[in-house]
């Protein structure tokens, strides 16, 4: 398909990109790049249109939306399977996990609300009521990143209407199908067309002449710190949100409960080949305890299945292409030439890497201190919550960590002294339910998803005095 959707026109593209699956290498789809004209007029063309619709309304389409979502579920999983390599495993729990989100996006579309302020409260003695309403900020550019290709879009798209914005979706050039997918069922839905923008293409084109425009309000952006700030220095002080990076950490302490803090840590360094953002991405051990866990952790690794992605009993795909694997591959390597003891896998073919278990690893090699994208389980052994706390503090990134402990005083220390937007105590920094608050601090991003709080970052208060 060469097509990008344009106040509900599907408008032909000249040129297109390829989308490959990474574990075949064959071509699966390709996709039309808005080049910087089709870009403006299609921005042009959502700012000219004027919402009428009634929150109900929204909560309708977007119920409506889950329901064809849900239908079409393993059309959405073979697509995510076939354009990013991520195991039908993982494909069919982010379908899952999109579909909740969806229908707590319709739900939250109802209860967007203001407030009674009255104003009596100084020396002026003011006898007004301030009332306050949510109105939708107007157009807001949605830009998501490759990894879970449905999440994602639904993260953003799924809060933007349900507050009732304009939204220009921008999904990755690597795994933009499942995105189309998903327009096609929130236009089915009965979603005003004009509400709805799709812009495929290059981030050098499409995307730069998105950020540049100024016709947009807002811009939520979902990828790495170093686009993060390259659209915030572009953009000014156009509203935004950024979530980005992390150097997940999960920390493991002596009195932890280490059968549940090796399967956390499995789960959240492989999932997803161990591309998300929120997964662990370094284990802070007590010295006491570490060896232990070592194994246990070694065990998790041993008995996933790595293989063709389609395959319902494969554990683990790939790598969104073989240059990510091979990024992997080198800091793992890197990190051996620098003292870590590698405990299993480190194998590379192609786009696919094998979980890897590595313990004793120095706390300054680029596999800990930067973002790994990829299915690593890194142990660094700690003497205690000191100083496992001032090593989580010390890069650039301060998404979420978590904690096994089962001392209150510890997890005080935690909440207080940790620098990232949350702390979670016996499970790793993976938890997710989109009702709460998630987003980072520092080179994490800035602002807050989770439905409720995506919803407040997407609207602008008024104010009425009475
Ligand atoms: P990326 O930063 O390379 O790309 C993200 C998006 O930005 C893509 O759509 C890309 O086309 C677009 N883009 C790139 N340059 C642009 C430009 N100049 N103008 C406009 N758009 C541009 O990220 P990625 O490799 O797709 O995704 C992986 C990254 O995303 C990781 O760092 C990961 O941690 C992060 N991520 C964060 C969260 C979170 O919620 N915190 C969730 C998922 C992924």
């Amino acid at each position: 398909m060469n097509e990008i959707l344009v106040a509900g026109e599907w408008v032909a593209c000249e040129r297109t990109v390829e989308v490959r699956n990474p574990y075949t290498g064959d071509v699966v789809g390709g996709v039309g790049v808005a080049d910087a004209d089709q870009v403006r007029t299609a921005l042009r063309a959502a700012r000219a249109y004027r919402p009428r619709f009634t929150a109900f309304d929204r909560s309708e389409i977007l119920t409506e939306a889950a329901a064809r979502v849900e239908a079409d579920a393993d059309g959405f999983a073979e697509s995510i399977c076939g354009e990013s390599g991520l195991a039908r495993k993982d494909a069919d729990r982010e379908v899952g996990r999109a579909l909740a989100l969806l229908r707590l996006c319709a739900e939250e579309a109802k209860r967007i609300s203001g407030e009674a302020i009255p104003t009596d409260v100084t020396a002026a003695r003011h006898r007004r009521t301030a009332v306050t309403r949510r109105d939708p900020v107007g157009v807001v550019a949605a830009i998501t990143p490759f990894n879970r290709p449905l999440h994602q879009v639904v993260n953003k798209v799924g809060p933007a209407i349900a507050a009732g914005n304009r939204v220009v979706l921008k999904p990755s050039e690597k795994t933009p199908l499942t995105a189309i997918r998903f327009v096609r069922c929130l236009l089915d839905a009965g979603l005003p067309a004009p509400m709805l923008t799709l812009l495929t293409g290059t981030p050098e084109e499409t995307g730069q002449a998105l950020i540049t425009s100024d016709l947009i309000d807002m811009v939520t952006f979902t990828g790495s710190a170093d686009v993060g700030r390259h659209i915030a220095s572009t953009i000014g002080m156009c509203r935004s949100t950024y979530e980005l990076g992390d150097s997940g950490a999960l920390i493991v302490l002596d009195d932890a409960d280490l059968p549940a803090a090796a399967r956390a840590a499995a789960a959240g360094a492989f999932a997803t080949s161990g591309q998300s953002c929120r997964g662990v991405k370094r284990i802070l051990v007590h010295e006491d305890v570490a060896g232990e866990f070592v194994e246990l952790l070694r065990e998790q690794a041993a008995a996933l299945v790595v293989g063709d992605p389609r395959d319902p009993g494969t554990d683990v795909g790939t790598l969104i292409d073989e240059a990510a694997a091979l990024a992997v591959e080198g800091r793992v390597q890197e990190a051996v030439r620098s003292g870590a003891r590698l405990v299993h896998g480190g194998h590379r073919e192609g786009a696919q890497f094998w979980p890897t278990v590595l313990d004793e690893v120095p706390r300054h090699v680029r596999l800990v201190r930067e973002e790994t994208f990829g299915p690593c389980a890194p142990v660094i052994r700690v003497s205690g919550l000191d100083e496992a706390i001032a090593i989580t503090n010390g890069t650039r990134y301060g998404l979420q960590t978590g904690l096994f402990t089962e001392r209150l005083s510890a997890v005080r220390q935690a909440m207080d002294e940790l620098e990232v937007g949350a702390v979670i105590v016996n499970d790793g920094p993976q938890f997710d339910s989109p009702n709460i608050p998630f987003g980072g601090v520092k080179d994490s991003g800035v602002g807050r998803e989770g439905v409720r709080f995506a919803i407040h970052e997407m609207t602008t208060v008024r104010t009425l005095v009475l």
